[in-house]
């Protein structure tokens, strides 16, 4: 029997199926998704079975050296899936496989056999290659046919358990359930135990009267009755008490109480929305929704309530939330409805963490995954729905190999499974409202809040006026006010402070000299905390400085303003105010934003400060005050999206003040007070936005009206760089259709990384079916020369980052 492997080499050259003979004790047991080690060249290398067939054309095979899974760890649906993905992103295959699977299972853990039974309940072959133990290395199991045949079996049964041992990690433990047997569990059955055997009679008393038929874990137990191991294991020799062994994950939120949630009585939009997608559960159908909902609407209580039904189907669901918004009060909505069928899949986890998570869904333990992008390579088997909230966020957009958006993802597994999925959002993305128009999606719509509470009334304050009058604070007379009025009447603010645009530079004041990195085409970050000079595309660090290289002044000055600055201004004005900061320095230690949250949460402060982090699912009912310092920070970006992302965010942040019973006010800080994303976020007017933006989108030719598609290249070699983008360019112009815009090449926005040359080419188009295959043989051209190391060449067929 032959193997197809794909080889872990994420080059060109390797990008393909290899054949390899199976050995023959392995005949029986090898699938689809386990991986192998094979000889490949002088080395040994790891990689996938993608399949496995009778006959090859290969002359001289070589054979599989050893089988690195006892079970598939990508089903089939995930390598297909992964075909797709390395077909529509223009990535080798190898690099879609590797990013289904937690990091964890890469890093060459070591394996080993569980028996989760009693040694008698599983054939001989298996019981002598445990010898009486429960556990046995997988490199220790017998490679024998017949007993590979078997222990296949056991898996599946789940009489024998499969783990993969973390290196540097505590090991996944085991734990021990006991329960009483059978005929003893009546409170008050005879059992015969010696009179001195104490500690036991008190055991199997204290059990059959707090437990009856229910388990208990040793640790428990020995806890409970204050009792030693002996006593336990005596009990279980003697047949009163019965042992089991379960796995014992390390779960990150184990310490958490989750306040039990029930469901609510819906509000007749909300239950509008969850008889449409049950409507579409039921039939199997795979229906889009997009759930457009102001803030505070009661989206969540949708997913809630639909997913509900999904479990009580059988099936199962992912939830995809935006890391940022990947908050533990967002983690308790769902575990406190769903318990324990809870996964969580979150980047903040350690490896060791997420690869439980990912177990628990793999070993179909849990029924619901929440987490951030990658959650949507979850690998169940039976889904019945997938949400995907804050549908507009540019982070479901992977910006490095493979470069999918999750909502293609989505979609593609939706349509495998007969699923339903909904996308949610206060401000959905223009490509997804124009679908929803279209009848693509279909449109559901929560236009009020809950309870018919109303929006938070939106001032907004002209900065250039400010200045006028010669206030030079970051902070206008207005927003002070009403600051301190919310002080005196104990109730909070958040004040939100737009990170890009933000950094600190530092600039000569005589000359105008700005110090930059000497490898990047880029402008270095005064960093507070070290007092250092720091380059955020490569690192780069150096010395402040305090004199100018370039006219020796000492007038040398950081400027802009970090959330620090912002602080030390705001105590300076209120020093009264109780502030809490929330930005990337505060936050960086483990637990630390939850923390903050929580003490936020007990009034422990008026004011707080933060960035992007803060924009998403904060639900404190004594916000009544939200302000942005400035607001158009990011309209002068050079990325189409620039007017889209700034209502998305004034709206967030507004939908952050006023959700309980107090009202809501936000005051918004812009010197292009004007512009019609501010104009139509103040009058909380989705529909106006996205008329206009519309007209913009027409007038500039970008998406919804076309796709895009980027080809990035880049170099050390200056005058190499701009021939290789020249030839790209012409080639793709030559090769798609006439109404295909090629535009390019130029010279990208950064101009330099890494002592690399960037040139970048943009391709504007409607329908080019070939586009795909156009990009995969520009790479397939110049394999060689990125294998060199020479050469990047980046494809991007879904650009957020124009930079
Ligand atoms: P969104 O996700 O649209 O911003 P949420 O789901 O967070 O809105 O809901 C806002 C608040 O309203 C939450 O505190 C939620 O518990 C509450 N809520 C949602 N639906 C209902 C309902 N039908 N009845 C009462 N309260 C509700
Ligand atoms: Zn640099
Ligand atoms: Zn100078």
């Amino acid at each position: 029997m032959i193997a197809k492997v794909i080889v872990d080499v994420p080059t060109g050259q390797t990008n393909r199926l290899y054949d390899y003979k199976i050995p023959e004790e392995m005949e029986e047991f090898i699938q689809p998704g386990m991986r192998v080690n094979v000889p490949f060249g002088p080395r040994q290398i790891q990689g996938f079975v993608t399949d496995t067939t009778a006959s090859t054309e290969v002359k001289r095979i070589k054979e599989i050296t050893s089988l690195l899974d006892p079970s598939p760890v990508l089903s089939g649906e995930l390598l297909q899936l992964g075909r797709w993905i390395a077909e529509e992103t223009v990535c080798f295959l190898i690099t879609a496989y590797q990013s289904m699977v937690p990091s964890a299972i890469r890093a060459k853990p070591k394996k080993r056999l569980f028996l989760a039974e009693d040694s008698e309940a599983v054939p001989v072959e298996i019981a002598d290659a445990f010898a009486g133990k429960t556990i046995l290395d997988w490199e220790a199991f017998p490679a024998e046919k017949k007993a590979m045949k078997l222990l296949n079996e056991e898996i599946q049964a789940g009489r024998v358990i499969v783990d993969y041992l973390l290196k540097n990690r505590t090991e996944k433990k085991m734990q021990t359930i006991l329960s009483l047997a059978k005929e003893y569990q009546a409170a008050g059955s005879k059992h015969n135990l010696s009179g001195n055997a104490k500690k036991q009679q008190q055991i199997v008393e204290w059990m059959q009267n707090e437990l009856g038929d229910k388990e208990i874990a040793q640790p428990e137990l020995l806890e409970k009755t204050e009792a030693g191991r002996q006593a336990v294991r005596a009990l279980v020799d003697k047949g009163l008490l019965i042992e089991k062994k379960t796995e014992f994950y390390r779960d990150p939120y184990k310490d958490k109480m989750f306040q039990k949630s029930t469901a609510l009585p819906l509000m007749e939009e909300q239950q509008t929305a969850v008889d449409n997608i049950l409507e579409s559960l039921h039939k199997g159908r795979t229906d889009s929704y997009l759930l457009h909902g102001v803030t505070g609407s009661g989206k969540t209580e949708v997913y809630l309530q639909a997913i509900d039904e999904v479990i009580s189907q059988g099936k199962e669901a992912i939830v995809l939330v935006p890391e940022i918004s990947l908050t533990p009060q967002m983690v308790n909505r769902f575990k406190g409805r769903f318990g324990a069928e809870v996964a969580v899949l979150h980047s903040a986890l350690s490896a060791g963490e997420k690869y439980d998570e990912w177990r628990k869904i793999h070993r179909k333990e849990v029924k619901v995954a929440v987490g951030a992008r990658s959650a949507v390579f979850a690998p169940f088997d039976n889904l019945g729905l997938i949400v995907m909230d804050e549908e507009h966020e540019g982070s479901y957009k992977q910006e490095d190999h493979p470069r999918y958006h999750a909502k293609h993802v989505a979609i593609w597994r939706a349509e495998y499974h007969h699923c339903p999925v909904v996308f949610g959002s206060a401000t959905p993305s223009l490509e997804s409202y124009v679908r929803a128009e279209k009848g693509v999606y279909t449109l559901l719509e929560l236009p009020q809040r809950v309870n018919r509470k109303a929006m938070p009334e939106v001032t907004i304050q002209d900065m250039r006026e400010e200045l006028r009058q010669g206030n030079r604070s970051v902070f206008s007379t207005l927003l002070l006010d009403k600051l301190k009025e919310r002080i005196d009447k104990k109730e909070q603010s958040v004040l939100f402070l737009n990170r890009r645009g933000h950094s600190t530079f530092v600039m000569c004041r005589d000359c105008g000299f700005t110090p930059s990195c000497p490898h990047c085409e880029i402008t270095l970050t005064y960093h507070h905390t070290n007092r250092r000079l720091k380059c955020h595309y490569c690192g780069h660090e150096e010395q402040m400085l305090h004199t100018c290289p370039s006219c020796q002044s000492s007038q040398i000055r950081f400027f802009g303003t970090g959330t620090q600055k912002v602080e030390e201004e705001l105590t300076r004005l209120l020093p009264e105010a109780r502030v809490i900061r929330m930005d990337m320095d505060t936050t960086s230690r483990k637990g630390s934003h939850e923390k903050l949250l929580d003490a936020f949460g007990r009034g422990e402060a008026d004011i707080l400060l933060g960035t992007q982090m803060i924009a998403k699912g904060l639900d404190f009912p004594k916000i009544t005050l939200a302000g942005i310092l400035a607001a158009d920070t990011m309209l002068h970006l050079p990325d189409f999206r620039a007017a889209e992302r700034t209502f998305q965010l004034l709206t967030q942040v507004s939908g952050r003040a006023g959700r309980d019973e107090l009202k809501g006010e936000v005051v918004v800080q812009s010197y292009t007070p004007e512009h019609y994303s501010i104009q139509h976020a103040k009058t909380h007017n989705y529909k106006a936005f996205y008329q206009e933006e519309m007209l913009q989108r027409r007038r500039g030719g970008y998406p919804p009206f076309y796709y895009l598609a980027m080809v990035n290249a880049a170099h050390e070699d200056l005058a190499e760089v701009m021939k290789t983008a020249d030839k790209i360019t012409e080639y793709i112009r030559s090769s798609l259709s006439e109404k295909a815009v090629v535009l390019g090449p130029t010279v990208s926005p950064i101009a330099r990384i890494k002592d690399r040359y960037r040139y970048q080419c943009m391709i504007k188009y409607k329908n080019e079916p070939e586009l795909t295959k156009v990009l995969q043989s520009v790479a397939e051209r110049y394999n060689s020369e990125i294998a060199k190391g020479k050469l990047q060449l980046s494809m991007d067929m879904y650009p957020y980052m124009f930079m």
